[in-house]
């Protein structure tokens, strides 16, 4: 493996969010939008419509609705946003329309790479200040992004990064949009060393609680899925949301007729050890948010994802891997055991090699399927659970 190399793309703030937003460096202007309480709330964009409302966005400024198909084409399909590339258009429309649909709504900070660069993380800043990261990484049979569905979060599991600094707000369906937008655009102009290529999974597993997100993560599912030029035309199967487990919210996703993949953090299979570690547990306990997950999967077909950190003995004891063996024996579900990446301060580290190789063991012994998820980006804390988003400079 590479060391980490990274690279400055621009100022890094020192302070918080502001409250007020600042001026965006290359932004085709796009004002954010004042909320009632004093929060920015980001500009609308082409990525946050569907088809039917670009044209009635594109209508309300005295253009014809065709105009709107072009540019989506330019965007989803070509995956430009630069209005000089648009030669299509007249000339003195390529700026307004982009002014009006495709307002910057995030800035590269900072960017940080390693296994020789097909690893990349990104921090990012919206026009409020908020800061928030997203992470490629480019496999021999897939490139996967993984984006952040707000920025921080507040669902308070102790062991994940994210969850220590509480949430700062929920991203719209834009700003997760042109997270995956950006990887792949730098993967299909041939700037992720292998040559050019697509971005083909997506896994919301960077900063945030996606089903506490829901209306925006559900837009910016749809568009990062329709076929182009409405979307980004990645497969609906190739998509998974991970949640700590909000029962209602699962239910409704199971209601949606999407197929993407549900990933559940369980961490214990126990409710005394599970309300400490997803304290979001003390309001759902594991069997009602594993009845929820079996939901989904008979209405999907789907092979739900069981997400396990493995915890020196905290979690990773054999009766733990028993009891965990019951509860998913027989069901739709995979077991993916993550070795925990330490946060800063905490006081927990990864299980000992010996006893998670016996924990997956008691698993397969019972025939639940079960891998050991790859621990990717470690060293520029573009691991699970490590993304902060702090400038740390
Ligand atoms: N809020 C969602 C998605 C965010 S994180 C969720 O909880 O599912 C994606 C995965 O990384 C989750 O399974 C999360 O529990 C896990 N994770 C968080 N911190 C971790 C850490 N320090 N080490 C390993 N996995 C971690």
């Amino acid at each position: 493996m590479a060391g980490a190399v990274p690279i400055e793309l621009g100022p890094v703030p020192e302070r918080g969010p502001d409250p007020a937003p600042d001026p965006v460096p290359g932004a085709h202007g796009g004002p954010s939008v004042p909320s009632r309480g004093g929060r920015a709330r980001p500009p609308r964009h082409l990525s946050d419509l569907d088809p039917a409302s670009r044209r009635t966005a594109v209508q309300e400024l005295g253009e014809p609705g065709f105009r709107a198909d072009q540019l989506s084409r330019h965007y989803f399909a070509r995956l430009t946003d630069d209005p000089e590339e648009m030669t299509d258009l007249p000339a003195n429309l390529r700026g307004r329309l982009a002014e009006a649909l495709l307002p910057s709504l995030l800035t590269a900070l900072r960017e940080q790479q390693c296994d020789g660069g097909t690893t990349r993380k990104t921090l990012w800043r919206a026009v409020d200040g908020a800061l928030v990261e997203s992470v490629l990484m480019r496999y021999p049979d897939r490139v996967t992004m993984c984006v952040s569905s707000q920025a921080g979060c507040g669902m308070a599991c102790p062991f994940c990064a994210t969850g220590q600094a509480g949430l700062t707000r929920n991203l719209s369906a834009a700003e997760i949009v042109t997270q995956v937008f950006a990887g792949a655009r730098a993967m299909a102009r041939g700037q992720v060393p292998g040559g050019p290529g697509r971005v083909s999974n997506v896994v919301f597993m960077g900063m945030g609680e996606p089903l506490a997100n829901y209306a925006s993560v559900l837009t910016a599912v749809r568009r990062i899925t329709d076929p182009a030029p409405a979307g980004l035309g990645i497969s609906q199967r190739a998509v998974t949301v991970s949640t700590v487990g909000l029962v209602p919210a699962i239910t409704r996703l199971t209601g949606e007729g999407l197929s993407v993949r549900l990933a559940v953090s369980l961490h214990a299979p126990d409710d005394e050890l599970r309300d400490d570690l997803v304290p979001v547990n003390r309001r759902w306990k594991v069997a009602e948010v594993l009845d929820a997950a079996w939901g989904y999967a008979a209405a999907t077909g789907r092979r739900v994802s069981i997400e396990y950190a493995m915890i020196r003995d905290i979690n990773d004891h054999a009766w733990r891997a028993d009891l965990l063996a019951s509860l998913l024996a027989g069901r739709l579900a995979h077991v993916n055991l993550i070795p925990l990446n330490p946060t800063p301060g905490s006081r927990w580290t990864a299980s000992d090699p010996d006893v998670a190789a016996e924990f997956l063991d008691r698993l397969a012994f019972r025939g639940v399927p079960v891998t050991v998820r790859d621990t990717r980006g470690t060293q520029i804390d573009g691991a699970c659970g490590q993304l902060a988003a702090t400038a740390r400079a």
